[in-house]
């Protein structure tokens, strides 16, 4: 266990502690043999499986970056939790609950078995693909573009510059993704979409097609750790009550279905994508000082080889790793 200093925010403890997570890196790189890249959508087949890489910022605004690093990747499912931020931002939270639960599923994140077995008023959470979908039929607008505008400008506060999408992936996921659209026809049929069908599923399939790095998932966890205040200049970009709705979503729906055992293992909100991302948001904790972040911080990792639920195989040992030996948990 690293411990035994009480200010962890000065050069030396910040080197010290970059030390540490590039040897953890290192050795968990070796687990990413043990899963597969996502081929279901054939853009996605091209990742390069060894890959892994972590961005820790803190919101006291320490940084330590380790493994791969650089490399801009397509956020898929991450998405999920910035769209429905905006149509929370945009409709109300209490409209977005009349129309979307917070319920996890326990199935796979593109399953259509409850929708249809349970006979449910609304789809099951927004994290999942049917609540995703539904989600973006409410985004204010009538076009994908329409839609999707206020998602960018969210995502400019945040990061302080304005991403873009892959159009390869776009793409490849428009012209492949059979699944994401009988969920849609079926929403559709039951009567909860609020826009047609092509522009919503356009623009589900835009959302999970921007690109962004690790550092840039890591800031966003950041604000989301702070509040909804960015942490240089304390505005607050997302309201209170809803970035406290996204985390809890984030701990109980955010992981496919072994978020159960994420909340219970590692013990942080965290939402993950299938082209191998994780967002981990990591509030502040009351414990004693002589731990790094206890101010709390953003994480944003990346290995694209996933384990059999869709997470990435070698991001979740890493992550489970760093919870323990820093007591990250929320419990
Ligand atoms: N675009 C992907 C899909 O709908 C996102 C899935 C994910 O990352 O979980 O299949």
């Amino acid at each position: 266990m690293v411990q035994g200093i009480a200010n962890w925010n000065t050069e030396q403890t910040e080197e010290w502690l970059q030390g540490y997570v590039d040897d953890w890196v290192a050795f968990f790189r070796k687990h990413t043999n043990e899963g597969k890249v996502a081929s279901y959508i054939p853009e996605l087949k091209k990742a390069n499986p060894d890959q892994l890489g972590i961005s820790i910022v803190g919101t006291n605004g320490m940084k330590i970056q380790s493994g791969d690093t650089s490399i801009p990747f397509t956020i898929q499912s991450i998405s999920k939790v910035f769209s429905f931020i905006v149509a929370c931002m945009e409709r109300g939270v209490s409209y977005m609950l009349d129309r979307v639960d917070v319920e996890p599923t326990g199935e796979a994140f593109n399953s259509i078995m409850h929708l249809e077995m349970r006979q449910v008023k609304k789809p099951f959470n927004p994290l999942v693909n049917a609540g995703a979908i539904t989600v973006s039929s409410i985004l204010e607008g009538n076009t994908s573009d329409e839609k999707l505008e206020p998602i960018f400008e969210l995502l400019e506060k945040l990061l302080h510059y304005r991403p873009a999408i892959d159009v390869d992936v776009y793409e490849s996921e428009r012209d492949s993704s059979m699944r994401n659209r009988a969920i849609g026809y079926y929403l559709l049929e039951t009567g909860f979409l609020e826009s047609d069908l092509n522009s919503t599923l356009e623009t589900y399939f835009k959302q999970c097609s921007i690109e962004l790095t690790i550092e840039d998932i890591a800031r966003i966890g950041t604000t989301l750790a702070n509040d909804g205040r960015d942490i240089e200049t304390d505005e607050e970009i997302i309201p209170r009550p809803i970035a406290r709705i996204a985390k809890a979503l984030m701990l109980t729906c955010g992981m496919y279905d072994a978020s159960g055992k994420f909340a219970t293992y590692v013990g942080i909100p965290a939402k993950s994508g299938v082209s191998g991302g994780i967002m981990a948001v990591v509030p502040p904790r009351v414990r004693s000082e002589d731990m790094p972040f206890i101010e709390g911080c953003g994480i944003g990792v990346f290995g694209p080889a996933l384990d059999k639920q869709g997470n990435s195989i070698a991001g979740i040992r890493l992550l489970k790793h760093i919870a323990r030996q820093w007591d990250l948990s929320i419990f």
